[in-house]
């Protein structure tokens, strides 16, 4: 099978032959149709981060395909099923995390395309208890950016912990951004977006964002979405610059709950009194559980939200990401596995 690997974190990625893997016990073999390229799967080819995937791998955690084979003890998935694969591949089912509905913190958690192989491939493994389920009837290419983009924004704004009707600020409207304002909007809140282009501002409003606010062109952007909206009840960052970080603190009003998805290989700094006085709360949020995986999926299947994409073939992955690194995506790119 033909596959997208990294084979060091300065050189592109090499599009090259290489076996079609074997299920073992609990997996299944997938043959991939598309594939969403996320700004991680870039920050996992560059090593950008603290704990960096071992040489060489294959990228990729928004795959959908079709199940060819299982092996042992496969009972959620069987053949012809269309499932997907996922950053959280795998979690170890026992930990104090996995039996209270956060798996996503497992630390025996595995993860598409950084520790385990992932789908820039035309073949990939999955495991059959953790795997998304595609729904049936569903664009899978459509389907793919969900897989990281759709759940991490959707899990990522409950925990803002904003009612409907409360203003949620939207910084950074790429592949994930863009369903966060979708998502937001089904979820009834109200939108102000933040990006640093205009294209990206435009994409947000077109999905249902009130206004949008230009970083790099307007003086004082915090000023200009505390203006708008009195401060906002909830920001999600999906930014992938370090300075939308504190911005996005400066926005809130009082109460508020910022949630930092984002993964730029950065620090910021935190005001001490403004936080302690106005009762901020600043927290992470990492992809979504398998349940938040079906709710997002299900927003998507009833037509509540749907990504703008762009499908390529695989032998364009290096200058996807190269788009990518320079801000040149609009929404998602989906990698076509079968028509390279
Ligand atoms: P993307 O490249 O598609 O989008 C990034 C957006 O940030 C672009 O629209 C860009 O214009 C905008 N941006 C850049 N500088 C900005 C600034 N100063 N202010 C506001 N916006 C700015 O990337 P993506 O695929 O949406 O991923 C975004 C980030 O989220 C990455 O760091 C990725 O690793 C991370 N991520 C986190 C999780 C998680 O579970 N926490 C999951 C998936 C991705
Ligand atoms: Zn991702
Ligand atoms: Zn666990």
């Amino acid at each position: 099978m033909l596959a997208a690997v990294v084979r060091s974190f300065t050189e592109d990625l090499e599009i090259t032959e290489v076996p079609v893997p074997t299920p073992g016990p609990h997996e299944a073999l997938v043959r991939v149709e598309f594939t969403g390229v996320c700004h991680t799967d870039l920050h996992a080819a560059r090593g950008d981060w603290p704990v960096q995937p071992a040489l060489p791998f294959v990228p990729g955690h928004e795959g959908v395909g079709t199940v060819v084979e299982v092996g042992d003890e496969v009972t959620r998935v069987a053949v012809g099923d269309r499932v997907g694969n996922a950053w959280l591949a795998s979690a170890c089912g026992e930990c104090e995390y996995c039996a209270t509905g956060w798996e996503t913190l497992c630390p025996r958690q595995r993860n598409s395309g950084y520790s385990v192989d992932g789908s820039f491939a035309q073949y990939m493994l999955v495991d059959s208890r953790y795997c998304p389920l595609v729904p049936p009837g569903v664009d899978p290419a459509a389907a793919a950016p969900i897989l990281c983009a759709g759940v991490t924004v959707y899990k990522g704004l409950k925990t803002t912990d904003t009612q409907p009707g409360d203003w949620v600020l939207v910084s950074g409207v790429g592949g994930l951004g863009h369903l966060a304002v979708q998502y937001a909007v089904a979820m009834g809140r109200r939108v102000v977006a933040l990006d640093v282009d205009d294209a990206k501002l435009d994409l947000a409003l077109k999905h249902g964002a009130e206004v949008g606010v230009n970083a790099a062109t307007v003086d004082d952007p915090v000023a200009q979405v505390r203006d708008l909206t009195g401060g906002v009840h909830g920001a999600l960052v999906t930014a992938v610059n370090g300075v939308a970080f504190p911005q996005a603190v400066g926005a809130l009003r009082r109460g508020g709950t910022v949630s930092l998805v984002g993964l730029p290989p950065e620090q910021f700094p935190l005001d001490i009194f403004t936080t302690v006085l106005n009762g901020l709360t600043v927290r992470g949020s990492i992809v979504g559980t398998r349940a938040d995986m079906t709710e997002a999926l299900d927003f998507f299947a009833r037509g509540k939200v749907g990504p703008t994409f762009t499908v390529r073939p695989l032998g364009a992955v290096n200058e996807v990401l190269d788009d990518l690194t320079h801000g040149r995506v609009d929404g998602r790119v989906v990698l076509d596995l079968q028509h390279t």
